[in-house]
């Protein structure tokens, strides 16, 4: 970081990009499975695994080649016309989850966007609401990507600012509180759209028994139980999906980041017939949604999970990741307040008192790992599935020293006032 090759494509970015993102000053190159390397020929440990779009690792030998055989044959042709890789695919899809079936776009957002007209229109026209009545409830911190309907029932002042007018139909309840989805809830409603574990607001788990009892009001108050599982599905959380944490099967189940296999986004919306068949041809689509080089793509990443058992690997390596990582809270607790996850996605909640979460990362990326912030406060390890000891060993001892020179830095300087004596004139 800092010679003029980084300053200059740093520069470039910042000259002719929107400016809608904050990145850590590192400009990558190249990178294979959970290794990146730099324009300077830097190595770094990823630990961030591209918000879990890359659980399979960079470039994983299986998954380029199966994008390499499709590129000899056909990568687009719209929905206009049959292939010979999306129905395999979404036969897969379905059968690993467990649906009826799936409808395949590109982005999160997107399939966020096919949850949300699917249950609008099973509420007017299966569950019988007055047309253009249908709500939504939403817990409050979620996310669910950025189109302009998605941000209008955000709680997060960044990401609504100047954004509105904002959709009507959508209410909160605070996650975790079974009693906040009564209140929110009434004959209205045709679905509850909830994160298992909601990741930008700084990995926050459920409390344990919510989504039993969340599932057992839906069932019996005929509302849509929709799952976004964008990032924590596919392994993410140690197991294939979040939900069998808590013993339940959603109604519906949104998919994406890790179903591209890393290398093209690749999303999908899963529901049985009965939910699904509310829309006919017109009514939905997209131009590239299951396009024939995205279902090889995915089909291949979803067959990569099962072959290299990357789900027991999730839990296994997640397990170690977050013991090695309370072990760095146990040497700093007054700096670390929390280490919280499921699988290999874990926060670190640094208390912002004692340190900046970005300035650790931007040490971190220094020191050859990379992770990244949420929330000012979290820092979030999420590598991918195919992660090593030998690596999340490296990548927490890295954390732990820039920890451990930071709270003796503190404890030397325990004032504000002593603080501003010791900076130089
Ligand atoms: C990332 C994410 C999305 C949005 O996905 P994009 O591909 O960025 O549109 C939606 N829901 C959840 C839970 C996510 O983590």
């Amino acid at each position: 970081m800092g010679s003029d090759i980084t300053r200059d494509f740093i520069g470039k970015e910042a000259r002719f990009g929107a400016r809608n993102y904050q990145p850590v000053p590192v400009v990558v190159d190249h990178a294979r499975d959970c290794l990146v390397w730099d324009v300077e020929g830097r190595e770094y440990i990823d630990m961030m695994g591209a918000y879990s779009a890359v659980s399979h690792g960079h470039l994983h030998p299986r998954i380029v080649a199966a994008a390499q055989r499709q590129l000899q044959r056909v990568a687009v042709t719209s929905r206009a016309y049959h292939g010979t890789t999306l129905g395999p695919f979404l036969e897969k899809l379905c059968t690993m989850a467990g649906f009826e079936r799936a409808l395949p776009m590109n982005t999160g957002a997107e399939a966020v966007e096919t949850a949300i007209k699917c249950a609008r229109r099973w509420g007017h026209r299966v569950k019988g609401i007055a047309d253009g009545q249908a709500e939504i409830l939403v817990a409050r911190q979620n996310f669910h990507g950025r189109t302009s309907t998605i941000i209008g029932f955000s709680s997060e002042p960044d990401y609504r600012a100047g954004f509105g007018p904002f959709a009507p139909g959508f209410r909160h309840f605070d996650f975790g509180d079974i009693a906040s989805v009564k209140a929110a809830s009434n004959a209205n409603t045709c679905a509850v759209l909830v994160e298992p574990i909601q990741g930008e607001a700084g990995v926050v788990l459920p409390p344990p028994g919510f989504f039993a009892e969340l599932r057992d009001w839906c069932t019996r108050n005929d509302i849509l139980l929709i799952d976004d599982e964008v990032q924590a599905g596919l392994g993410r959380t140690g197991k294939l999906f979040a939900f069998e944490h808590e013993g339940i099967r959603p109604d519906a189940l949104i998919l994406g980041k890790a179903l591209g296999g890393g290398l093209l986004p690749v999303s999908a919306f899963l529901a049985d017939a009965l939910v699904m068949d509310v829309f006919n041809p017109g009514s939905h689509g997209s131009t590239f949604g299951g396009n024939a080089l995205a279902a090889a793509v995915a089909l291949e990443a979803l067959l990569v999970l099962e072959d290299e058992d990357l789900v027991a690997r999730s839990a296994e390596m997640g397990n170690h990741l977050i013991r090695r990582l309370r072990a760095v809270q146990a040497m700093a607790p007054e700096l670390i307040r929390d280490v919280r996850g499921r699988g290999l996605w874990v926060g670190v909640d640094i208390d912002p008192g004692q340190a900046s979460a970005r300035e650790l990362v931007e040490r971190m990326a220094r020191a050859g790992v990379l992770s990244k912030e949420t929330h000012e406060t979290v820092i979030r390890f999420a590598p991918p599935l195919t992660i090593t000891t030998g690596l999340i060993d490296r990548a927490v001892d890295v954390f732990g020293a820039i920890v451990q020179a930071k709270s003796r830095a503190k404890a030397a300087r325990p004032t504000p006032l002593a603080d501003a004596a010791l900076e130089p004139a």
